[in-house]
């Protein structure tokens, strides 16, 4: 994992625990810092309502309030929860200076953050459908 290897989460996982209950789309994005093609991911389009979960610990990281249609083609979001449920690090790979953004609790990677969002915030957590699990609100 880049950047962040040194680091002792809350929530940690036995590699072969993560192989077994992640798809390997999944293992290979959260572990291995994988980004799924634009326009595939199953929430890229996804408006209904919900809590957007860590797929390998289940921290709820995003709400579908923050969530909008970047056209970038994965789901993206200008805010994370409250409570620094995301983490930030320098990201050098590929030639480029980008932002990685990785789980709190347990290190997974989830995507990249760039400051072309949306106000008020200015910023677009660009994040990858395979990391995150939507836990839509009852519909009550
Ligand atoms: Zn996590």
């Amino acid at each position: 994992m880049s950047g962040s290897s040194d680091k002792t989460y809350a929530k940690s996982f036995s590699d072969s625990e993560l192989r077994e209950r992640l798809t390997p789309e999944q293992y290979e994005i959260t572990q291995n810092a994988g980004t799924e093609r634009a326009f595939t991911g199953v929430y890229n389009d996804t408006k209904d309502s919900g809590t957007y979960k860590c797929i390998v610990c289940d921290e709820a990281l995003f709400t579908s309030d923050t969530k909008y249609d970047s056209g970038s083609g994965w789901p993206s979001f200008w805010k994370p929860m409250e409570g620094d449920k995301v983490e930030t690090t320098e990201d050098r790979s590929y030639g480029m200076v980008r932002t990685e953004v990785n789980c709190s609790s347990c290190g997974a990677h989830l995507g990249h953050v760039f400051p072309d969002g949306p106000q008020p915030s200015g910023e677009r957590y660009c994040m990858n459908s395979a990391a995150l699990r939507l836990d839509p609100e009852d519909a009550s």
